[in-house]
């Protein structure tokens, strides 16, 4: 905790659940109004009754981020609900089939690509306009363990290590704008997608974890942490970086 943030607006995509839903929060505890988007309106109606009944402030937005149009009325939606957009978790993602790269199928590919990295391009797109106009922001990007190195599958890894090129580019075109770039790396972490991951394959789960050398699952408030702050003035000279929250993974 002491990441001010009050009279912020901070909008996160995939705020449904996981991660995001655990940014949400801290986003919300910090003082900050908070835009929670998902195209899971359950999981996000659910997300803002948790931060409202903490004595927060969010409204639920649905965004499909891999569709142009949705990315920009959500952008919209968040300045015309608050009156700006001051911090960015571009969140949402999935993880897609597992399976060789002779083995994967276009039709993965693309949806994977489409939802990890058209999606995270199109936040940053429009989260960039927004704050250059206003003087300025931070964003951190979710990027993965498989960012930086051959972990997680073919489209998966690709998104994620083009998560990282995304904010090193963001990061410097608009420094003068006094927007801050930069990505998280997770580890395995405890979520409904590592989760559904388990229930088809625990090995491999079980295989990721034994690689980090803290000995355990991370959890959703490690990242939110990392997150928060990124996102606040405590980290004022950062940009252009991505950090792994990964329990040791990318040391060894
Ligand atoms: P999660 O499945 O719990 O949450 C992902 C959220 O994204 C869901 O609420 C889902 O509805 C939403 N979403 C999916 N597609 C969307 C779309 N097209 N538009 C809008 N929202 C969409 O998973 P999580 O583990 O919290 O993952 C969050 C992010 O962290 C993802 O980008 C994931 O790749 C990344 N990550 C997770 C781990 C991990 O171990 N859990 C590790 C590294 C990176």
């Amino acid at each position: 905790m002491g990441y001010e943030l009050t009279d912020e607006t901070a909008l996160v995509t995939g705020g449904g659940s996981g991660i995001g839903r655990q940014t949400a929060k801290r986003f919300a505890a910090e003082g900050a109004n908070v835009v929670v988007a998902d195209i899971d309106t359950d999981g996000g109606a659910e997300t803002v009754e948790q931060i409202e009944a903490d004595g927060g402030d969010a409204t639920f937005v649905e965004v499909d981020v891999s569709d142009p149009d949705s990315v920009e009325s959500m952008v919209e939606t968040t300045v015309d609900t608050y009156g700006s957009l001051d911090v960015a978790h571009n969140n949402a993602g999935i993880e897609g089939d597992n399976a060789p790269m002779a083995e994967q199928s276009l039709e993965n590919w693309n949806r994977v690509i489409d939802i990890n990295l058209k999606g995270v391009w199109l936040c940053l797109k429009h989260e960039l306009d927004v704050m250059a106009q206003n003087g300025g922001g931070a964003i951190v990007n979710t990027s993965s363990i498989a960012g930086l190195s051959a972990a997680g599958s073919t489209p998966y890894s690709a998104s994620k290590h083009g998560v990282i090129g995304l904010t090193r580019v963001a990061a410097t075109e608009y420094a003068d704008a006094d927007v801050r770039v930069n990505a998280v790396c997770p580890g395995v972490i405890e979520t409904p997608m590592v989760e559904q991951s388990r229930e088809k394959n625990p090995e491999a789960i079980e295989q990721f974890v034994g690689m980090q050398p803290l000995g355990r699952m991370g959890t959703p408030e490690e990242i939110a942490n990392a997150v928060v702050w990124l996102s606040s003035a405590e980290a004022s000279f950062i940009t252009g970086n991505a950090y792994p929250v990964d329990g040791g993974y990318m040391a060894l």
